[in-house]
This record gives C-alpha cells, sequence and structure tokens, in this order.
C-alpha cells in the first residue's frame, strides 16, 4: 500500500487561510487502511479547521467527503458537487490522488494535505515498513523475497557492505541491515553459494532515475 501520514494541522490551516470554503477530501482506499486520509480522518481534518478558524474569529464553510479511489477519474465524479461548491480543496489521499484530481477538475486547486512517503506494509498496529521502491525490474527472486533496493540504506545488489554490524545496518541501530536479513534467508534455504555470484550493475533507468515513467499495456489499451 501506500504510507502517508496527514501533515500538521497548522500547515493545512495556513494552507487553506485565504479561502472561505473547504472540501476536505478522503480517499476509501490505502490512506485509510493506514488510517491517515480516509473517511474518519477527512471528517476530523474538516472539523479541526472548521473549530481553529473560528477560534481565530475567521469564516469558514468546510465540508468532508470521501471517494472510492482518488487515484482514477472514473471515482472523481462522485464528488463533483462539492468540488464545486469550494474554493479549495485539501486533498488527504497520497499525491497520485492530489494530482489526478488537479487533473480531473483543472478550474479548482486541490491541496495535500498527506505527506506520502513510501509504498510498505503495516508490520504491527501504527507501525509501516517500506519494502518496494517500485524499480521496474524486480529481482526479489535473487534475494529470497527481501528487496536489496528498499531494505538495503545503500540500495547495493552485492551486500552487505563493510557497516554491517551484528545485523543492523551503519547508519542505525534500529534499522536491519537488508542484506543480513537477505543473508540469513539463503542460509534457511541451503543457498549461501548465491552470495558468491556477482551481480552485474542495475539498469536504473527503468527506476525514477530514468525520468517520469509511463507504463502501456497494449493487450489491455483501448
Ligand atoms: S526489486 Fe524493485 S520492484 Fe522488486 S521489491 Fe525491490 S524495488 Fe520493488
Ligand atoms: S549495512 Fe546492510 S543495509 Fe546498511 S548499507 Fe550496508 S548492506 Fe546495506
Amino acid at each position: 500500500m501506500i504510507v502517508g501520514e496527514r501533515k500538521p494541522l497548522q500547515e493545512i490551516l495556513k494552507a487553506v487561510e485565504k479561502y472561505e470554503k473547504v472540501l476536505v477530501l478522503g480517499c476509501g482506499e490505502c490512506v485509510t487502511v493506514c488510517m491517515a486520509g480516509g473517511d474518519k480522518e477527512a471528517r476530523e481534518t474538516a472539523l479541526a479547521i472548521s473549530l481553529a478558524r473560528k477560534k481565530a474569529g475567521k469564516a469558514v464553510e468546510v465540508e468532508s467527503h470521501t471517494v472510492e479511489r482518488q487515484c482514477e477519474f472514473e471515482f472523481l465524479e462522485s464528488t463533483r458537487k462539492g468540488v464545486e461548491a469550494a474554493d479549495v480543496i485539501v486533498s488527504l489521499a497520497c499525491g497520485v490522488g492530489v494530482q489526478t484530481m488537479n487533473m480531473h477538475y483543472q478550474d479548482k486547486l486541490t491541496l495535500p494535505g498527506i505527506n506520502t512517503t513510501f509504498m510498505g506494509l503495516p508490520v504491527q498496529q501504527g507501525v509501516w515498513m517500506e519494502n518496494c521502491l517500485g524499480c521496474g525490474n524486480c529481482v526479489l527472486e535473487e534475494t529470497m523475497g527481501i528487496c536489496p533496493i528498499a531494505r538495503c540504506s545503500k540500495s547495493m545488489l552485492n551486500g552487505p557492505c563493510g557497516g554491517s554490524q551484528y545485523g543492523k545496518c551503519e547508519i542505525s541501530k534500529d534499522v536491519d541491515c537488508g542484506w543480513n536479513l537477505i543473508y540469513e534467508r539463503l542460509e534457511k534455504f541451503g543457498k549461501l553459494d548465491a552470495l558468491a555470484e556477482i551481480k552485474p550493475p542495475k539498469d536504473w533507468s527503468t527506476t525514477h532515475s530514468g525520468g517520469p515513467r509511463k507504463m502501456v499495456r497494449e493487450d489491455v489499451k483501448l
């Protein structure tokens, strides 16, 4: 899932200070699951904006609404009435949702209410872990299902580096060394020989380093 957290309220208040009619728009997908931008958070944010503005003696009308998925045009029509009535929209979707809103409703400004952080998973209640950078050429089959791009701080393909100590990465004692995790799984499956194979340099052009990416599937394209 895409993981993010709501921007500090003060930041959102500053972003909407010039507007009198605000729509806070939640998304029913990843940000709902990571408890950052679903319907509950959209209502809470709308209420918080309203209370803060009233306390400051400034008029504001704040509505909230949640669409099933903000990152697809077809789900955005359901909020047209709210968008047209608002001066500005605060999106609690990920950065993709914010941009989809700005593309779909080009005459209205949609502002980000979430700091989109990474693609990852919840490992316990309230804790998420990054585990994929969308590199465009997955190598998980070579690394026992542990991503060396996301889980190694240097995105090394031939690890571990000399900074790996007692299973932790040199950047912090709280960060597992991704390559130590890979080593442990190779050992568990009796495949440590794989470490002797030198991986060639990765073609980073399939990552964001190659510029904005676009995927076309001719088999499903209309
Ligand atoms: S190798 Fe690439 S696609 Fe596969 S999990 Fe890692 S970043 Fe994601
Ligand atoms: S210590 Fe491990 S995770 Fe950290 S940079 Fe080196 S190989 Fe990568």
